[in-house]
């Protein structure tokens, strides 16, 4: 690390410390399902990945892990999954929100993606306060590039925003960030990033390193661009053009220095936003086993233990390398704890940690 970053993470820590306190703040994840009706050039379940197996946990399974939250003193869960608009999706997870609420008294921030006005404010109202929605790409023509038009409208960058604004109006602390390190992305993108996320005046940010998945449109080129390989011919033709475009500043970084441009995300993000949550992404853990405990001590001050069950863990594969597949919730949690009391970074058990109360 060179000397302007670990002044910038002494910063940002001292930031984090003083306005927010020394505690992290845990947010059981239930990962609920890998169904998802997007096609992200960059996502191992994103719809036309066929070699994934596709899964939906019952509603007992998700309470049962919302009752290991409750148990182990998480103050708050965090409902993650691909996008589905379906009525009979909507409505379940209406359900499992009061359910939540009401049997646990947990905090509970939901992850699926966009959706009607009205749906937020439907899971708004059961209990919901949070909701994460990165814009992944603050600059309207990178956003394109990894969502290309699908034809159905599914991916407009203006919806989008209109949703962060949205969410914004139910009345959600609104949760949003970007990937680090994407193919055809610079230092300028990130700059846009850190300043979109400011004056779209989020309440949590969530950053991490993008990191490839061979069955996808943006692995795929990733993995031709470093095989060295000049004849475009043995990329599938809808991707040569992707290909052949300028490949930004990060494409070739070894994991080091990924990992070092994401933690510096955080502590500019920290400094810029002192008030806020961030958290330290589960990705970082693909770059180095140590990766979210260094992003809390560089201004994050959230973490998102991984509660769902071992079975379905595997199956809900955004990126390759993840972390804790073979673990369940107790054993995610037993290693966290030591790493964190390692570090003695304190945890503040049954609090929900927000900056301000919705
Ligand atoms: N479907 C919802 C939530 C699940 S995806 C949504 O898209 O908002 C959650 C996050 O995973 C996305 O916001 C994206 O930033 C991240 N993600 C997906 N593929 C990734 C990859 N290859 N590397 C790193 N992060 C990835
Ligand atoms: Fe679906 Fe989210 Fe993955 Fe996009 S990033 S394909 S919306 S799960």
């Amino acid at each position: 690390m060179d000397y302007k970053s670990k002044e910038l993470r002494e910063e940002a820590l001292a930031l984090k410390l003083h306005h927010r306190g020394p505690c992290v703040y845990f947010r059981g994840l239930i990962e609920i399902s890998n169904k998802c009706c997007k096609n992200c050039l960059y996502c191992g379940i994103r719809s036309g990945n066929r070699g994934v197996e596709r899964y939906e946990m019952s509603d007992e399974e998700v309470m049962r892990e919302a009752l290991f939250a409750h148990e182990a003193g998480y103050g708050s869960v965090a409902i993650q999954g691909g996008e589905r608009c379906d009525s009979q999706f909507v409505e379940r997870i209406t359900r499992l929100v009061h359910n939540i609420h009401k049997q646990y008294g947990l905090g509970i921030t939901l992850s699926l993606g966009e959706q009607p006005l009205q749906v937020y404010k439907e899971w708004f109202a059961a209990g919901a306060s949070r909701y994460l929605l990165r814009i992944e790409a603050s600059n309207p023509d990178l956003y394109r590039l990894i969502h290309p038009d699908d034809g159905q409208g599914r991916h407009s960058y203006d919806s989008r925003v209109s949703a962060l604004h949205d969410l914004k109006s139910a009345g959600y602390l609104l949760g949003s960030g970007v990937m680090i390190g994407l193919p055809f992305q610079t230092y300028a993108h990130l700059e846009e990033d850190l300043q979109f996320l400011k004056k779209i005046g989020v309440d949590m940010a969530g950053m991490g390193p993008y990191i490839p998945h061979k069955d996808t449109p943006l692995g795929k080129i990733v993995e031709f661009w470093k095989s060295g390989n000049s004849s475009l011919e043995i990329l599938p033709a809808d991707l040569q053009a992707l290909a052949m475009l300028p490949r930004g500043d990060f494409w070739n970084f070894s994991d080091d220095r990924l990992l070092d441009l994401s933690i510096d995300m955080v502590a500019r993000l920290r400094i810029l936003m002192p008030h806020i949550n961030i958290a330290a992404t589960t990705a970082l853990q693909v770059l180095n086993p140590d990766g979210r405990e260094m992003a809390l001590l560089s201004g994050a001050n959230v973490i998102m233990p991984n509660m769902t069950e071992t079975e379905f863990r595997g199956n809900y594969s955004l990126y390759e390398g993840k972390q804790g597949v073979a673990d369940d919730a107790a054993a995610t949690r037993d290693s966290l704890l030591l790493n964190l009391d390692k570090l003695g970074i304190p945890v503040g058990w049954r609090e929900k940690g927000d900056w301000r109360q919705v």
